[in-house]
């Protein structure tokens, strides 16, 4: 990172260009990665000749944050005046000794880069990725460091998630490499580098041994050897990740060779095993040990040259030692349970019960001499010892005692005192193994009852030894709570007994009242000949995975519910186009049940076109790898429905598209209305041009045989004046008068179609010209109401200019027509408004009362009598046509008595269709 040094510069000599420092500042403040500064208050000496303890304990009081950046204190919560003046002891305040640990290697190194769990400042944790580089002054001491941090909780959430995910799909996760003909890996995926805990590229060169667990290595040196021989070869091993941790894989090996048959390299194919296989591969560990601890039990009593035996509490035998045998000249089998009495001399019977029940009674070791005899008469002296077994609680589970042969007495004790010793260790690591592991253990006669139970086990349900030793297992405290399961337990122990292995998911209330969920499993021990005699009971309590599942299947069906209850048709197909989920509506609407649909394509449900063009769509997201919007049809029991689709990928973890899910809405309906509004408007538009075509031809073709009826009554009218009688006279006259204003209002209501039908095109038209024409055109009428027109500076626009004119026009002269006492002053105002040109014309005429305003917008409505103001009632609204032609609008404010406001707009600029 090159702003390393520079940033270091400019905080030890200052930076002599302000751009630079400003650069730098800004690098500072904006960068998403956190920075921060942590200078000591004096320059500290370090190297091997001074106490690195002691000088951590200075900086970890005296070291200080001096500068941080907003990235860094969002990461810790903390505001600047929490973070400056932070001291180490403060950041790792919750484990020191990493802390210390971090800062040493740090110095030691000069640049340190770690990923540490840290606390924020509100006291939650965070994963953060740091980079730190010690600061130095020109003697080369320590003055501080300067840090680059990011948090990288999520991404070691996700890895978590993942690692958890690919625990849950173990079965479908593959992980793949290939190595060299030397063992060597060459190329590794990045699941199988997962598993290994390694970066893909860190694996290259590295010989398998090392990830191999030395449990398993010469298991997995046998295969490679087989696979050598054999071409091929699958095994189930250990193995160990960089960071120690071990995982379980099933492994097979694929040699491959090139033309000559040379052994090229092998590939290895990574296949998780189940949960199970993993948890029955660690319990066979734990049984062999197990085991291991008995079997040396075993030799050491077999070969023993004093007769041992082993009885239960009650003093019933469960073993004796072949010397034993020798000295009572009993079986094995005989000398079980009860049977040992047997070898008691008569004699003697009765002095060693009571020597022995004495014992038990005092809690002292059993010590007497007495006699055997032999079923052919043998008598035998020996001297009898016995010791109880404790278990930790200091409760008697049985007892080891000795027989030795009175004659050899004295060579035999140095030898007894051995036995007992290896006995004892022999016991001791046998219980260490029981209670150091996390699994539930025990040890039950084949009947049933506990013999032993472990640490871990007495914990969940917070019970002592003396709870359960000696009792039926179903009666002790982790059964009790379900009758149902106390019998299943029961058969259990009899298929046990008759030496099957047994296996089942239990669930036990503990005494915290919580509920667990436990991998039971119960199996027997076999001795040399094959008989039970021992039941090793086992639980691992799987709760938070059986929790994790509910959770799971919840989530699951909340959310089939929420899409089940979607509106509209949701689905989830493969990138094979098989639908692996739809929702109710989905059913609902193609008459399916799910169960029939998933692993089907859309050519397995609809007909052949419809199938492809939804197969098109899943193939284009698939390749674009976004959300796409179309619109598909698909056949519904009317006939064809419009649907309205988004279909967007669902990724998989490494990004790449792994479904299609898509959700599908009928607009059928919108689509059918949309079509009608066409329709509508198409009409609309219709009947106005006929409209406008017929006002056109009516008012055109009237004019002619109205100007013939105006030029013949005319020519009556000055022929026959005077000549008829007076009546005749007027009547003519009303005659023109009526003709001459039909002409008028044909004309104006010419001039109205005209406006949409005849317009010319847009340009450029200087509006201060136009008003000079029009005030022209009304000088009489100005002059004679001894009118004052004034205006703004008008401004240049695009439009029809005839029209303009005529709109000017038509304003002002009616601003002049209804004027009021006074003589009328007009003011033409522009404004700018919202891009548009605010036209005014404002007089101070007679005004229009409100209820009228909307009126004397349409043609020939007009507000007063002809003969109070002449006029045809058309002016307004040629106006109005002409202002909506130019994309404006017209509109009026007025008081009556007091003037009227007549305001309209025109687009700046940008020719407006005709
Ligand atoms: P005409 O002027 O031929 O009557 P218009 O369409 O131009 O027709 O006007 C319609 C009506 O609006 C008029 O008859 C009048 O009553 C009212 N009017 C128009 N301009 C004004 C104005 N400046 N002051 C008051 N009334 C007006």
């Amino acid at each position: 990172m090159t702003v390393l040094p520079e940033l270091r510069d400019c905080e030890q000599h200052g930076l002599e260009s302000s751009s630079d420092r400003h650069r730098l500042e800004a690098f500072f403040s904006q960068s998403p990665d956190g920075f921060f500064f942590m200078m000591l208050d004096r320059p500290m000496h370090w190297d091997d000749s001074v106490d690195k303890e002691a000088a951590l304990d200075y900086v970890f009081d005296h070291q200080r944050v001096t500068r941080v950046n907003a990235a860094m204190l969002a990461q810790y919560n903390a505001s600047e005046a929490d973070f400056l003046g932070l001291t180490p002891k403060d950041f790792f305040a919750h484990d020191l000794e990493t802390g210390r640990q971090l800062w040493r290697e740090m110095f030691d190194r000069g640049r340190l880069r770690v990923e540490t769990l840290q606390r924020r400042l509100d006291g939650t944790s965070m994963w953060i990725e740091g980079d730190y580089s010690c600061l130095y002054d020109s003697e080369g001491n320590s003055i501080g460091h300067f840090g680059i941090q990011r948090d990288i909780s999520s991404r070691k959430q996700e890895e978590e998630e993942l690692r958890e995910m690919n625990a849950a799909l173990s079965h479908t996760v593959e992980g793949i490499s290939k190595l060299d003909a030397s063992g060597r890996y060459q190329r590794v995926d990045q699941a199988y580098a997962n598993t290994i805990g390694y970066r893909p590229e860190d694996t290259i060169g590295m010989e398998w041994q090392r990830t191999v667990h030395p449990d398993d290595l010469d298991k997995l040196t046998a295969a490679y050897q087989e696979m050598l021989s054999a071409g091929k070869v699958k095994v189930e091993a250990k193995g160990i990740r960089k960071d120690g941790s071990t995982f379980y894989k099933q492994l097979t090996m694929v040699a491959t060779y090139d033309k000559q048959q040379q052994l090229t390299g092998h590939y290895c194919f990574m296949k998780d095993i189940s949960e199970s296989a993993r948890i029955e591969a660690e319990r066979e560990e734990i049984a062999a040990a197990l085991r291991e601890s008995e079997e040396n039990f075993r030799i050491l009593a077999t070969h023993a040259p004093v007769g041992i035996f082993q009885t239960d509490p009650a003093g019933d035998c469960v073993f004796v030692n072949r010397k034993w045998m020798e000295l009572t000249g009993l079986s094995f089998a005989r000398a079980m349970g009860r049977g040992w009495t047997e070898a008691l001399y008569a004699e003697d019977r009765e002095r060693v019960f009571e020597e022995w029940y004495e014992a038990v009674r005092e809690d002292r070791a059993f010590f007497l001499e007495y006699r055997f005899e032999t079923p052919q008469g043998e008598v035998n002296w020996v001297v009898g010892s016995a010791v109880a077994i404790r278990n930790g609680d200091g409760v008697v589970t049985g007892y080891f005692g000795t027989v030795t042969d009175i004659n050899a007495a004295k060579q035999n004790e140095i030898a007894h005192r051995q036995v007992e010793e290896d006995l004892r260790r022999s016991e001791q690591k046998f219980r260490a193994i029981f209670n150091s592991t996390f699994q539930f253990i025990g040890l039950l006669t084949p009947e049933g009852i506990v013999v032993e139970v472990n640490q871990a086990a007495l914990r969940v349900v917070a019970a002592e030894r003396a709870d359960a030793i000696g009792k039926p297992f179903w009666e002790t405290p982790w059964w009790t709570h379900f009758p149902q399961l106390q019998e299943r337990l029961k058969q259990a122990i009899a298929d046990a007994a008759n030496g099957e292995s047994v296996r089942f998911e239990s669930e036990h209330i503990w005494a915290d009242g919580s509920t667990a969920f436990v991998d039971f499993s119960l199996k027997p021990v076999l001795d040399e000949v094959g008989n039970v005699v021992m039941l090793i009971p086992e639980g691992r309590d799987i709760s938070d995975r059986k929790q994790a599942l509910m959770a799971l299947q919840e989530s699951e069906e909340r959310l089939q519910a929420l899409i089940d209850n979607a509106g509209s048709v949701i689905y989830i197909k493969n990138p094979q186009g098989q639908y692996i989920l739809i929702n109710r509506q989905y059913e609902t609407l193609f008459h399916l049940e799910r169960e029939n649909v998933k692993g089907k394509t859309d050519r397995d449900i609809f007909p052949e076109y419809i199938a492809d063009a939804f197969r098109a769509n899943d193939l284009k997201v698939l390749a674009a790898g976004i959300p796409i919007e179309s619109e598909e049809i698909a056949p519904q029991d009317d006939g064809l429905h419009t649907f309205l689709t988004i279909k967007f990928p669902l990724l998989d973890a490494s990004g790449v598209p792994s479904a299609v899910c898509g959700i599908s809405t009928d607009i059928t309906e919108r689509k059918k209305a949309e079509v009608e509004l066409q329709q509508q408007k198409q009409d609309l538009a219709r009947s106005n041009d006929e409209l406008q075509q017929f006002a056109y031809v009516a008012s055109h073709d009237l004019q002619e045989p109205l100007r013939m009826v105006t030029s013949y009554l005319e020519l009556l009218e000055r022929r026959y004046k005077g000549q008829l009688d007076p009546k005749a006279d007027r009547f003519i006259a009303y005659a023109v008068d009526g003709a001459t204003r039909m002409q008028i209002l044909i004309n104006d209501l010419l001039g109205y179609s005209r406006v949409g039908s005849r317009g010319q095109s847009f340009g450029r038209v200087d509006c201060a010209a136009i008003l000079k024409n029009v005030l022209r055109n009304l000088q009489v009428a100005i002059s004679e109401n001894n009118a004052i027109v004034t205006h703004d500076p008008l401004p240049e626009v695009n439009a029809d200019a005839t029209q303009l004119t005529q709109l000017f026009q038509n304003l002002i002269g009616n601003a002049i027509k209804f004027r009021g006492e006074d003589p009328p002053r007009i003011q033409i105002g522009v404004n700018r408004s919202n891009g548009k040109w605010l036209f005014s014309v404002c007089d101070n005429g007679i005004g229009i009362e409100s209820q009228y305003i909307s009126r004397i917008f349409v043609i020939f409505q007009r507000l007063h009598s002809r003969a109070d103001y002449p006029g045809t009632g058309m002016g307004l609204a040629i106006c109005k046509k002409i202002v909506e032609r130019h994309g404006g609008k017209l509109w009026v404010e007025s008081l009556p008595g007091e003037g009227s406001t007549f305001y309209f707009t025109l687009s700046d600029a940008g020719a407006i269709p005709s």
